[in-house]
C-alpha cells in the first residue's frame, strides 16, 4: 500500500513519488529528493514550489513566522534548467 501525501500548495493528494519532500532545519527549507532526511517533512509538487514560496506555504506547514528558502529556490532552479 502506498502512502498518499498532500501538496502543501495545491492540496492535491498524490503518491509521494511525484512530490518533492522538504524538511525544515534551523528555519531553512531544505529539499530532500531522497525522501530520507530526518525530521518533519512537507510535500510539494516541484511545479508548485515557487507558488508555495510566494504564498509562504512552507512557513505555515512548519509553524514558523518566516523561513529561509534559498536552498529550495536554488534546487527548483536547477530542476527547471534541465528542461
Ligand atoms: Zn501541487
Amino acid at each position: 500500500m502506498n502512502p498518499v501525501r498532500s501538496c502543501i500548495s495545491c492540496r492535491k493528494r498524490e503518491n509521494p513519488s511525484v512530490l518533492l519532500r522538504v524538511v525544515c532545519h534551523d528555519g531553512s527549507i531544505l529539499p530532500d529528493p531522497s525522501h530520507r532526511a530526518p525530521g518533519r517533512g512537507a510535500w510539494v509538487h516541484p511545479q508548485c514550489a515557487t507558488v508555495a514560496i510566494e504564498r509562504r506555504a512552507f512557513s505555515r506547514a512548519f509553524g514558523l513566522i518566516s523561513t529561509d528558502n534559498r536552498e529550495l529556490i536554488a534546487y527548483i532552479e536547477s530542476l527547471n534548467s534541465k528542461y
